[in-house]
C-alpha cells in the first residue's frame, strides 16, 4: 500500500491507496494514476454495469490497466454509462479509442473542445520554453491530435448538468485548453479540476515521478491563454472545495489545500505565469470551429543550439562520407 505526505502538517498526514490501486477523492470518486496523468472513477465500489462514469482516459497504452482497475472497483463486465472529458490533451484521451470500442459508450466534452476531438483540428503547438523542467522540454514530442471520436462524441448538456453524475455541474475553465471543464458537486464541495490547476509540478520530471503534492498552475507547456487560465483558477478557488482531484498529482483535501489554492489564485502571476513564452506574449484564439489564430514561436536557445549541433553533425557525417568515396 502506497502513501504520500500531504503538503502541510496540519492536514490529515497521509492518505493511502485503495487495494485496487486507485486513490480516494471521496467515497464515490477515486483517482487512477496512469504514469504521468490521472483519470477518475465516479460511482460507489461494486456499482455494476452502466452505473458509473469515467472522467478522462489516461495516457496512450493504458487501456488494459484502466479496464482492470474498473473491474476491480465496479465488478466484472461493468461498463461505464459514459465518459466525460475535462479536455482532449493526449494524456487525457490516450486510451479512449480502445475503451470506447470495448465499452460502447458516449463521450461528452465542451463544445469549444469538440474540434480537437472530432478529427477537425490539432491543438496548437506546445511551448517548451516555459516551466523549466524536462516534461516541458519534451513537450514538442507529445501528440496533439487531431483525434477523431466523432461517432461517439456529444456536447455536454447546455444546462450545466453532467450526464450520469446527478448533483454535479460542469464549469467552463478555459485557458489550459479552449473548452476545458472542471466538475463540481456542491453538496460536499468535491472538485475535479482537470488541468485548470494541478497538484504536482507537472513541468518537472522528478516531481511527476514522485507524485510530489503541491498546488500549482496548469501544466505550462500546453497552456495557451494565460489570462483565461488565471480567471479559471480564481473561479475554482472561489468554490472553496473540500476535496480536489486534478489531472496531475495526488488528490488533496481540507484547509491546507484550500489555503494553497487561494494563494495560487491571489498570486497567480507570481506563482504560475511564466516570465516569458509564446502564449504569455499573446494568447492563441479559439472559437467553436477551432483555432482562429496562434502567436509566432519565441526564440528557444535550447532548440536553437540542439538544431545547430545537429546541422554540424550532419555536415561532419557528409564530409566523412565524401572523403571516403574520393
Ligand atoms: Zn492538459
Ligand atoms: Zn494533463
Amino acid at each position: 500500500m502506497d502513501t504520500y505526505a500531504l503538503p502541510d502538517a496540519r492536514s490529515e498526514a497521509t492518505v493511502a491507496a485503495h487495494d485496487d490501486g486507485t486513490w480516494p477523492v471521496t467515497e464515490d470518486v477515486a483517482a487512477l494514476r496512469t504514469a504521468i496523468a490521472n483519470l477518475f472513477f465516479y460511482g460507489r465500489p461494486g456499482a455494476g454495469d452502466r452505473k458509473w462514469v469515467l472522467i478522462d482516459a489516461g495516457i496512450p497504452g493504458s487501456a488494459a490497466w484502466i479496464e482492470s482497475a474498473a473491474r476491480a472497483r465496479f465488478g466484472r463486465r461493468s461498463r461505464p454509462s459514459c465518459v466525460v472529458l475535462t479536455h482532449g490533451h493526449f494524456d487525457h484521451v490516450g486510451a479512449l479509442h480502445t475503451l470506447a470500442d470495448h465499452w460502447d459508450v458516449p463521450i461528452y466534452a465542451h463544445p469549444l473542445e469538440l474540434p480537437y476531438l472530432d478529427g477537425r483540428e490539432a491543438y496548437p503547438p506546445p511551448d517548451p520554453t516555459v516551466g523549466g523542467g524536462a516534461m516541458a522540454r519534451m513537450s514538442p514530442l507529445y501528440p496533439r491530435g487531431p483525434y477523431d471520436f466523432s461517432r461517439r462524441l456529444r456536447p455536454l448538456p447546455a444546462d450545466g448538468s453532467v450526464p450520469g453524475m446527478p448533483g454535479w455541474r460542469w464549469i467552463l475553465s478555459s485557458g489550459h485548453s479552449p473548452g476545458h471543464v472542471a466538475l463540481f458537486r456542491d453538496a460536499d464541495r468535491t472538485l475535479l479540476a482537470g488541468d485548470a490547476f494541478v497538484t504536482t509540478k507537472q513541468e518537472s520530471m522528478t516531481a511527476v515521478l514522485q507524485w510530489r503534492p503541491e498546488v500549482n498552475g496548469p501544466p505550462a507547456y500546453f497552456t495557451q491563454d494565460w489570462a483565461a487560465a488565471r480567471r479559471s483558477v480564481e473561479a475554482l478557488a472561489a468554490l472553496e472545495p473540500d476535496a480536489v482531484g486534478t489531472g496531475h498529482g495526488p488528490p488533496l483535501h481540507g484547509e491546507a489545500m484550500r489555503a494553497a489554492l487561494r494563494m495560487l489564485a491571489r498570486d497567480f502571476d507570481l506563482l504560475a505565469l511564466p516570465e516569458d513564452g509564446r502564449y504569455v506574449r499573446s494568447p492563441a484564439v479559439f472559437d467553436e470551429q477551432g483555432v482562429v489564430s496562434v502567436p509566432p514561436p519565441v526564440l528557444d536557445p535550447v532548440t536553437l543550439f540542439a538544431g545547430l549541433g545537429l546541422v554540424a553533425l550532419a555536415g561532419l557525417a557528409i564530409g566523412t562520407a565524401l572523403n571516403r568515396r574520393s
